[in-house]
């Protein structure tokens, strides 16, 4: 059996190893952490000793891959899907979008008509915009295959605010419904976000499928649910070495010939699948390699932060599992205690949220109280209940580079799997798979990579799942095929 190593515990390097494993080949990964799911991970917290997630993290019912991932591993029912998405909005009103048996797209549309976040104005943007959006797949889907070429070289790139601005979108519609999706699916402000990004995500989640905007919360800590993965890989002959960094990857022509670990050894490598994030990939790498323009055009990309607020109180404060909150610093409001009391530590009866806040700038270089000040400010007039409860514990959990920012034009920044290097093969959300940096990017990269590979070495596995398919009046507007 022959070996393979992958480098990096995040889910495209586990979902990569899971799926080179599963097609028969002896895999070896080496991850610098003791602990694995990299961006996507849960640590016992020093002072607080809870165990927490670094984030919370949600998936939607049109992430496929990553689906099929923890059914791989059986931890598919670990996974709570929810069918209605509360909104709470500056007045603690709450309007829930939920499904209607009208079919797609008009799936959620009897419930969008009842929210009451905006009014009748605003819904009617909304309504322009969505059928701005379903016109941009179709027409780029055709200009594509016309022009046989990449979606992102069809258009030249710009934001979603502008392309709202065009498409008459109201500020309020911006505000309440456009910035408490976009902002945290793409991790960006609408300025900042490719308008060819935030359309697809859209016409993903709520336009195709009546599954797509299911929203997925893990009912068990994000480290829970890769733990079968070293058993796994194990039984099908290779092995997961923690806390064991690669320091460098040494080249011979145009191949890998090995790697160099931090503890000083050094591992020959047959083939090489590589799920590091895309700065530590180039550093890695001897300098000649390193400035191939598939490499360098990733300087290109940047990074944008995400803030994480973890809070215990004395008492019940809420009755709702989640919700999105319109018009203040937090974004989401993620109820842990209700959604698995024994799972997550609820301090005896009480409750345990935790807080997400995407593209969190502001708060990156403020002191820890000071975010746990806004954040009690803003959850006292959201959730009238918590200004009664007492505030037994806080965490702050910031990630300065959370994602790859989802900028104007980034998407020609992102390389595919097969890199100049013959036997090296590129995985990570950064990596070209059509989806914005995600647990599902990640997942699919790490397929995508082990398929190349695979090809590579002569033999043709399809590994990768296909989006959701079309569904109603979708389906027949885009004439049976994808869009
Ligand atoms: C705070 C936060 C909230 C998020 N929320 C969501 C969400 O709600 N939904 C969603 O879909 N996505 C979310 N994301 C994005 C998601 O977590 C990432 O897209 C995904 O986890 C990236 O996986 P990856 O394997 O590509 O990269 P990573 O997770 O970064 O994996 C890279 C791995 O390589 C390891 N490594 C680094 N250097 C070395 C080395 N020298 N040798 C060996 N190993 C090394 C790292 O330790 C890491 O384990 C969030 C991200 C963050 C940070």
């Amino acid at each position: 059996m022959s070996r393979v190593i992958v480098i990096g515990g995040g889910l495209a390097g586990l979902a990569g190893a899971v799926a080179l494993a599963d097609a028969g080949l002896r895999v070896e990964l080496y991850e610098r952490r003791p602990i694995l799911g990299g961006r996507a991970s849960s640590f016992i917290h020093p002072s607080s000793g809870e165990r927490v997630d670094n984030c919370q993290h949600v998936l939607l019912g049109c992430c496929v891959n990553l689906l099929d991932f923890y059914a791989r591993l059986g931890v598919r029912d670990r996974i709570a899907f929810h069918e209605t998405i509360p909104f709470i909005d500056e007045s603690s009103r709450v309007s829930v979008i939920g499904p209607s048996r009208l079919p797609p797209p008009l799936h959620l549309f009897p419930s969008f008509l009842r929210l009451r976040t905006m009014g009748f104005r605003d819904k009617l943007s909304i309504v322009r915009t969505v059928a701005g959006m379903i016109r941009y797949v179709l027409t780029q889907r055709k200009t594509d295959s016309l022009a046989g070429r990449h979606a992102a070289e069809a258009t030249s790139p710009v934001s979603m605010a502008a392309w709202l601005a065009v498409h008459g979108a109201t500020g309020r519609a911006v505000e309440a419904f456009w910035k408490p999706f976009l902002i945290s699916a793409l991790n960006d402000e609408l300025d900042d976000i490719d308008a060819e990004y935030g359309i697809r995500t859209a016409v993903r989640a709520f336009l195709i499928n009546r599954r797509g905007y299911e929203v997925g919360l893990p009912a068990v800590p994000l480290g829970d649910l890769y733990a079968p993965c070293i058993d796994y890989i194990e039984r099908r002959g290779g092995r997961v070495v923690l806390d064991q960094g690669v320091a460098g990857i040494s080249t011979d022509g145009g191949r890998v010939a090995s790697i160099s670990l931090q503890d000083g050894s050094s591992v020959e490598a047959g083939a090489c699948l590589s799920a590091l994030p895309f700065d530590v990939l180039c550093r890695l790498l001897p300098a000649d390699h390193a400035a191939n323009p598939y490499f360098a055009i990733l300087s290109g990309l940047s990074v944008s932060p995400i803030t994480a607020v973890h809070v215990w109180f004395d008492r019940p404060v809420t009755e709702l599992d989640y919700a999105a909150v319109i018009g203040r610093r937090i974004q989401w409001i993620f109820n842990q205690s209700i959604r698995d009391p024994d799972a997550f530590s609820t301090g005896g009866g009480g409750t345990y949220l935790g807080l997400v806040v995407s593209a969190s700038d502001e708060w990156m270089k403020m002191p820890q109280q000071m975010i746990i000040d806004q954040t009690m400010e803003d959850l006292g007039a959201l959730l009238p209940a918590v200004r009664q409860a007492e505030l037994l514990k806080a965490i702050v959990v910031k990630e300065g580079r959370a994602t790859f920012a989802p900028r104007p034009g980034c998407d020609a920044l992102r390389p595919g799997p097969s890199s100049p290097l013959s036997n090296l093969f590129v995985a990570g959300d950064w990596v070209q798979t059509g989806w914005p940096a995600t647990m599902e990017s990640a997942v699919r990269s790490g397929y995508q990579a082990a398929e190349a590979l695979l090809r590579a070495r002569g033999v043709r596995a399809p590994i990768l799942k296909p989006e959701l398919p079309l569904e109603g009046l979708m389906r027949w507007l885009a004439g049976k095929r994808d869009i």
